[in-house]
């Protein structure tokens, strides 16, 4: 899967931090340079060549921008239910809003999920309105305009595709949750509808990229379009089969808290012995790998063997814990009562493998990936 990290902050869009994703450089290329090269110069013969690029960069830049719409709909309606928002992030797909949870009740999942693609349509309306009117008088306008109305229409469409986690997918998943009063039955049946979906695509791009290549693929379908539409595919059911394991992950993470998954027991070391010191009397012997450094039981950081390891042998000996730990303001930490999932989602957040719980300013636990891990399997073999 892609890594929504790697991005690009640009500031904020309605109080929702905006954020471009590396990826979303190569389709802006791709879009632009496509546009300028071959589809206005194809339908409309004459232009200079600046005109096709200025057109081009500027159609560009407003399919971006109608798709950043789309994701602030989501993202507008969500926060009216009361679902903070944490970002919108531009990728090589499109954009997704980071949206913290999921609704809570059939109806507010219905509006959050249709407002995407209602958002796509109004825009498409009025680019189509904007080509009525300029159409036959300022030639590039009305150009930018026919293809915006087109994409935008496009794009409803496809999103309105009913395989989840695309926004067809989730008002699909609401209306049989409306019907059934069970969320993790209709969740179950929309992800098993959104993998078929993608692999569809996926049989569907490769049938017309063979065909492509002996000349018979219909539609006007070629191999590039064959591979992209693979390439959705695979993307599809990658996202649709993760938002599965993310539903069973909920389900039984549901009701725990920190203080009922962490480890009681850690290994706690002083802040002011040496690394040398710690390394003979403490790693040696206990076989851990990881260390909280607390002063009198009040947390100061966190220690693993990498921390170590950024400090040379010969240093050893000079060097105190306090000065190669990581700092506890630099620290996620978790309270006793947090729900055990919120801790999960935080550290695939964060890319972290352990969090502290701490109570007051005392640390009385630790949970790392492993005692979740731990909890789930006990509760999938057991089956409760
Ligand atoms: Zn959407």
């Amino acid at each position: 899967m892609l890594k929504m990290s790697r991005a690009f902050n640009l500031g904020k869009v309605f109080g929702i931090p905006f954020r471009l994703h590396y990826t979303w450089f190569i389709i802006f290329i791709l879009v632009t340079v496509s546009l300028s090269w071959q589809v206005f110069p194809a339908l409309y013969p004459g232009w200079a060549s600046l005109t096709y690029w200025v057109t081009g960069i500027v159609t560009s830049l407003l399919f971006f921008a109608s798709v950043l719409a789309h994701e602030l709909a989501h993202s507008l309606i969500a926060r009216i239910n009361g679902i903070p928002v944490k970002s919108i992030t531009l990728f090589i797909f499109g954009g997704v809003a980071q949206i913290t949870r999921e609704a809570a009740r059939p109806g507010a999942e219905l509006k959050m999920a249709a407002a995407g693609p209602a958002c796509s349509l109004v825009i498409g309306g009025l680019f189509a309105l904007v080509w009525f009117f300029t159409e036959g008088v300022i030639e590039p306008i009305a150009a930018l305009a026919f293809w915006l109305a087109q994409i935008n229409v496009v794009l409803a469409i496809f999103n309105l595709i009913p395989g989840f986690p695309l926004d067809g997918g989730r008002v699909f998943r609401s209306l049989i949750w409306r019907l059934t009063g069970n969320y993790k039955r209709s969740t179950q049946i929309a992800v098993r509808v959104g993998q078929g979906v993608g692999y569809t695509f996926i049989g569907l791009g490769i049938t017309a990229a063979l065909l492509s290549l002996f000349g018979r693929a219909p539609f006007g379908l070629t191999l590039f379009s064959g591979l992209w539409l693979t390439f959705i595919g695979w993307f599809l059911e990658n996202a649709a089969s993760a938002s599965y394991h993310q539903v069973k992950w909920r389900d039984a993470l549901h009701g725990f808290s920190a203080s009922q998954v962490m480890t009681a027991v850690y290994p706690a070391v002083p802040p002011n012995i040496t690394v040398r010191e710690l390394v003979q009397g403490y790693i040696f012997t206990s076989g851990h790998h990881l260390f909280m450094v607390a002063d009198e039981g009040r947390l100061v950081g966190i220690l693993t063997l990498d921390n170590i390891k950024s400090v040379p042998q010969p240093s050893w000996e000079a060097t105190q814990v306090k000065e190669v730990m990581t700092p506890v303001d630099k620290l996620r930490v978790a309270h006793p009562d947090q729900d055990a999932l919120s801790i999960l989602e935080q550290m695939e957040e964060d890319d972290i493998n352990q969090m502290p719980v701490v109570s007051g300013d005392r640390v009385i636990g630790l949970i790392t990936r492993d005692n979740l891990i731990r909890v789930l399997r006990l509760r999938f073999e057991l089956g409760v």
